[in-house]
């Protein structure tokens, strides 16, 4: 799915397929999620898009092609991939803080995404997370934005834990 113009309709048609950078894998896209993001990279909110441009930044499928450099994935792996796509060797990723890494991609924004059959993902040794056979893509397609994103909000930066009660219900 292509959009030549900032908030014109997409249409759907044969684009290129991608090709594997040499530390990167070719995805074949099995589920791919729809986001607000989506929205705002197609209102020309984001400035890393290039028209034309192929949406989609939250996904998961099955490894196609491989890059010469990578060693830990091979095709037919099924895997997704966190939102951002860190370079895992600058300052930020040696702290462990992929998500601000400097030389980071973002698949759907700072090149096309996976509203396609393929998409290509970046530095696979670092960012490729493997999937357990008993989890659906469309579940895993959830994981690297909207189920990451809630789960810091919650669990990291507001420490909910089990057990917690509710301040709104106890006072009720
Ligand atoms: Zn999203
Ligand atoms: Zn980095």
């Amino acid at each position: 799915m292509v959009f030549e113009r900032y908030g014109e309709p997409a249409e759907v048609r044969d684009v290129a397929d991608p090709e594997p950078a040499e530390h990167g894998v070719v995805v074949r896209v099995e589920a791919t999620g729809l986001c607000r993001s989506d929205w705002h990279g197609w209102q020309g909110h984001d400035p890393d898009i290039a028209l034309p441009h192929v949406p989609g930044h939250e996904r998961a499928g099955v490894v196609e092609a491989v890059g010469d450099r990578v060693t830990r994935r091979r095709p037919g792996d099924r895997v997704t991939v966190p939102f951002i796509c860190a370079c895992g060797t600058c300052p930020s990723c040696a702290a462990g803080d992929h998500q601000v890494c400097e030389r980071q991609t973002q698949p759907g924004f700072s090149h096309w995404g996976s509203f396609a059959q393929y998409v290509a993902l970046d530095h696979a040794d670092v960012n490729l997370v493997a999937l357990p056979g008993e989890l659906s893509f469309a579940t895993a397609a959830s994981l690297g934005c909207r189920f990451a994103t809630a789960y810091r909000a919650v669990v990291r930066q507001g420490r909910i834990a089990a057990g917690m009660g509710s301040p709104l219900l106890e006072r009720s």
